[in-house]
C-alpha cells in the first residue's frame, strides 16, 4: 500500500536544536524509497526555506521549501480561498508576512478585513492597534491555537493562542484558529502532498508528539496517527485522552525499516510496549477524575480550544 506521511517537526525530528536519534535515517529512508512526505508545523514564524536551512544545519540535507507546510501558509491559503483580495493587519514574524504576501493579501493597518495573529513577540502598541481594528469590525484569526511553545526542556514562551486570547478578552470577540488540529490544515496538507508527489497515496499517516494537535487533528480528518514519545507526551498520559493514536512509537526511528522495505509492520503496538506491559494505560482509567489520575499535576492547556 502506498503510504504518505505528514510529519510534525518539534519533538519528532529535533528537540532544542538537537536531532532526535534515528530521525536523519528516517528522512533519508523516505527520500530513498520515494515515499511521499511533508513536514507539518504550527510554528508560523519561519518560512519553509528557513525550515529547510534549519534541518540542513542539523544534518538533514536535500530538503527544499516544498517539503514543508506551516500554519502561516495554512492561514494564507484559508484567506485566499475564502476571501480573495482581502486585507489584514498582522501580528507575526517573517513566515506569516511572506505567506500572506505570496497569496496577495495586503497589509492594512487602517481598515483591515482581518487581524491575523501569529507566533512571535508583539508590542503593546501593535496589540492596541489590533484591538482598535477589531473594534472597527475586523475579524480575528490566529495561525494556531498553541498557548505556549517549548524553547527548551526547562523553558517555554507564549504562543499565538495566548496573544489571540488577549485580544479575545479585550474585544469580546472570538478568534478562529487555523493550524493543527483544525481539519483545514490536514485537508490542505494532504492536497499539497498529492501535488508535490504527483500521485495519490492510498493512505496518509500523521506522525506527531502532541495529542491535542497532531493526534486529535488526524483523528478528526480521518487519518491514521502515530504518536512518538520523543517529544512532549509521556506514555502514562496517553490513556487520559478521548482520541487515541493508531500506534505509539518510541521515535520515528522505529519506522525506518518499514519505510525501506515497504512492508508495514503487522504489529499495531510499538517496541515501547515490549519493555513492560505494566506501563500500558489501561482502558477504564481514561477519565481525568479517575482516582489513579489524581496524583498527576494538571498540565497547562496547550490550546484555548
Ligand atoms: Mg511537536
Amino acid at each position: 500500500m502506498k503510504t504518505g506521511y505528514l510529519i510534525d517537526m518539534d519533538g519528532v525530528i529535533y528537540r532544542e536544536n538537537q536531532l532526535i536519534p534515528g530521525a536523519a535515517d528516517f528522512v533519508r529512508a523516505l527520500s530513498a524509497s520515494g515515499t511521499p512526505f511533508l513536514f507539518l508545523t504550527n510554528n508560523s514564524a519561519p518560512t519553509p526555506q528557513d525550515l529547510a536551512v534549519r534541518l540542513e544545519h542539523l544534518g538533514i540535507a536535500g530538503l527544499s521549501a516544498r517539503h514543508f507546510y506551516t500554519s502561516a501558509q495554512n492561514t494564507a491559503d484559508f484567506l485566499s480561498e475564502t476571501d480573495p483580495g482581502c486585507t489584514a493587519f498582522v501580528l507575526g514574524e517573517g513566515g506569516l508576512h511572506t505567506a500572506l504576501h505570496e497569496r496577495r493579501i495586503a497589509n492594512d493597518a487602517i481598515q483591515p478585513r482581518y487581524v491575523v495573529v501569529g507566533e512571535g513577540a508583539s508590542t503593546t502598541e501593535k496589540l492596541g492597534r489590533a484591538h482598535e481594528c477589531i473594534e472597527r469590525g475586523a475579524r480575528l484569526l490566529a495561525t494556531n491555537p498553541d498557548n505556549w511553545c517549548p524553547v527548551s526542556s526547562e523553558k517555554t514562551r507564549p504562543g499565538a493562542g495566548a496573544t489571540a486570547a488577549y485580544l479575545e478578552a479585550s474585544t469580546g470577540r472570538r478568534a478562529y484558529y487555523l493550524g493543527k488540529p483544525n481539519g483545514y490544515m490536514f485537508h490542505r496538507a494532504r492536497r499539497k502532498l498529492v501535488e508535490i508527489t504527483l500521485s495519490e497515496p492510498e493512505q496518509v499517516i500523521m506522525i506527531g508528539d502532541t495529542m491535542e494537535t497532531d493526534i486529535r487533528g488526524a483523528v478528526e480528518a480521518g487519518m491514521q496517527s502515530f504518536l512518538v514519545l520523543s517529544g512532549s507526551t509521556q506514555l502514562e498520559v496517553v490513556g487520559d485522552y478521548v482520541y487515541q493514536p493508531t500506534r505509539v512509537l518510541q521515535s520515528v526511528g522505529d519506522l525506518t525499516d518499514e519505510v525501506m522495505t515497504g512492508r508495514e509492520s503487522d504489529r499495531r503496538d510499538s517496541p515501547v510496549f515490549t519493555q513492560g506491559s505494566s506501563q500500558l494505560p489501561r482502558s477504564g482509567q481514561r477519565h481525568q477524575t479517575d482516582v489513579l489520575a489524581l496524583h498527576k499535576p494538571r498540565p497547562r492547556p496547550a490550546m484555548t480550544k
